[in-house]
């Protein structure tokens, strides 16, 4: 697994590559729907790995008094899920489905807070990190519209300038594992919904902390 601190390297590196990103879809005229507040993505079946869901565990586990106390948002919000799931005639919904329907269930993350902030903003995974949208949010707001609202996406050219802003700041050497840790974050079959791999890495923690430790 990748050592947390990799992780919160990627994660602020990623931060820098988007906000050049965005300046540039900007600077060509285009606007950016996002905005501090606006949780409708919040409201999306968004995955994550589980060295992200692990490192959300670990800071929930080391703060029981603060940030461990959305375990009990997360064993609810799960349970209304399932609840849900069995209500709308399916308990175990196919994958396309479970994507498909969930923000029509308006479900919020469990770690978005009672004033529509992000419980986790400096852990949140990839998926939240890297979701933008173009123009407005207006279509973001139904389920019949979310699908087509425009997503930012980086382009060549903009890449290209990112890479050779760093180059010549004489920064390269430190983004030497970006893209490897990008693609170990990314890889397909191996995401699951925030709320059950971080539900599960709070029990791989719990159960490895209660194992007794064997004699050399
Ligand atoms: S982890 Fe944070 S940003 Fe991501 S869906 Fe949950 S509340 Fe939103």
């Amino acid at each position: 697994m990748i050592a947390h601190e990799q992780l919160s390297l990627f994660q602020r590196q990623s931060d820098e590559f988007w906000r050049f990103t965005l300046a540039q879809f900007e600077a060509k005229g285009g606007t950016v729907a996002c905005k501090a507040g606006c949780v409708h993505c919040c409201k999306a079946y968004a995955q994550c790995s589980d060295v992200e869901a692990d490192q959300i565990a670990a800071a929930m586990r080391a703060d029981p008094d603060g940030l461990g106390r959305y375990e009990a948002r997360i064993n609810a919000y799960l349970r209304e899920l399932a609840d849900k799931w069995r209500a709308a005639g399916d308990p175990v919904p196919d994958f396309e489905k479970r994507v498909e329907m969930h923000f029509g269930l308006n479900m919020r993350c469990p770690f978005l807070t009672d004033g529509d902030r992000c419980a986790v903003y400096d852990m949140r995974p990839q998926a939240c990190r890297t979701h933008w949208a173009a123009g407005t949010n207006e279509l973001c707001k139904s389920p019949a519209t979310v699908s087509k609202a425009l997503k930012i996406a980086p382009t060549e050219e903009s890449t290209r300038m990112f890479v050779e802003a760093l180059r010549q700041e004489g920064r390269t050497e430190e983004y030497a594992s970006y893209d490897r840790i990008q693609e170990v974050l990314s890889q397909k079959g191996s995401l699951t919904l925030i709320a059950a791999a971080v539900k599960r890495a709070l029990m791989r923690r719990s159960s490895a902390e209660s194992r007794p430790e064997r004699n050399p």
